[in-house]
């Protein structure tokens, strides 16, 4: 009898043991990060005023800052790691990242393999030629003759529409920009706030953004699919943007105040 007892006793004990080990694992398995494991984010440091790599080595620019004050408000442990731009969507695909800044702009074809935040940055792309070309004004000037554009861009999807034109791809903007001034290419189509700051800022000579933008983009951070930090990063962006914080980013980089985003670009 007395064994018996012994027995029952001990087997419920096991059992509230599994009960409570079980529950233990669940609560750690669907809790957000809370602070142990870094939270990587991507960036591809070739794209000024968003993100660079100064003399010594660390990134700095719009979107870093902007992601660091993410992290700050949100408490999420950020660490940037660097990768380019091309093989970013898929390293957000396989999930060896948790998310990235880099630029990215709010496409409909994206959006079928990843997810996007809610848009942080209004962007477009222009057209840039030598500064002393007079002949390309718009898209319609721009058939038939040879483009420059970064592999992966959404400056390499439009550049595929216009009629006869011989496309020339590169991996990086500092790269096209030099075969512009070479003559190699006629014209580079990209992202026109980074042409433009190059250009103000005496890093890139000889050449001219024709006025028209031919497109208006929204950057977004992007993340996989399913990412559970998705609502914790739109809702950082939403109080940096009604805290004044954004704005503070934004006249930093660009010396003027941002236009209004919308919450949704897509
Ligand atoms: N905004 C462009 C895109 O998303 C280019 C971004 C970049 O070069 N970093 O394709």
């Amino acid at each position: 009898m007395n064994r018996k007892w012994h027995q029952l006793i001990l087997s419920l004990g096991c059992l509230l043991l599994i009960i409570i080990c079980n529950s233990c694992q669940s609560t750690i398995t669907t809790s957000p990060n809370t602070g142990t494991k870094p939270f990587k984010v991507a960036t591809d440091p070739t794209f000024i005023p968003f993100e660079s790599q100064n003399a010594s080595g660390q990134l700095e620019g719009f979107d870093i800052d902007l992601m660091n004050a993410i992290a700050k408000i949100s408490g999420l442990p950020i660490q940037f790691q660097n990768l380019p731009f091309d093989g970013m969507i898929s390293t957000l695909q396989a999930k060896r990242v948790d998310a990235a800044i880099s630029g990215i702009t709010i496409t409909p074809e994206r959006l079928k393999t990843i997810a996007f935040s809610r848009p942080y940055f209004k962007a477009g792309l222009a057209i840039t030629v030598r500064a002393n070309n007079q002949n390309i004004q718009d898209f319609n000037s721009l058939k038939g003759k040879k483009i420059g554009v970064q592999i992966g861009s959404t400056g390499a999807t439009f550049a595929k529409t216009i009629p006869n034109a011989k496309i020339s791809t590169f991996n990086s903007g500092p790269e096209f920009f030099q075969d512009l001034i070479n003559g190699n290419v006629d014209a580079v189509i990209s992202d026109a706030f980074a042409t433009l700051y190059a250009i103000k800022n005496g890093n890139l000579k000889g050449i001219k953004v024709v006025a028209n933008l031919l497109t208006e983009e929204y950057y977004g951070i992007a993340t996989p699919k399913d990412s559970p930090y998705l609502e914790v990063i739109n809702k950082a962006i939403t109080n940096l943007l009604s805290n004044g914080t954004y704005q503070q980013i934004y006249q930093k980089w660009f010396n003027t105040t941002p236009p209004k985003l919308p919450e949704s670009s897509i």
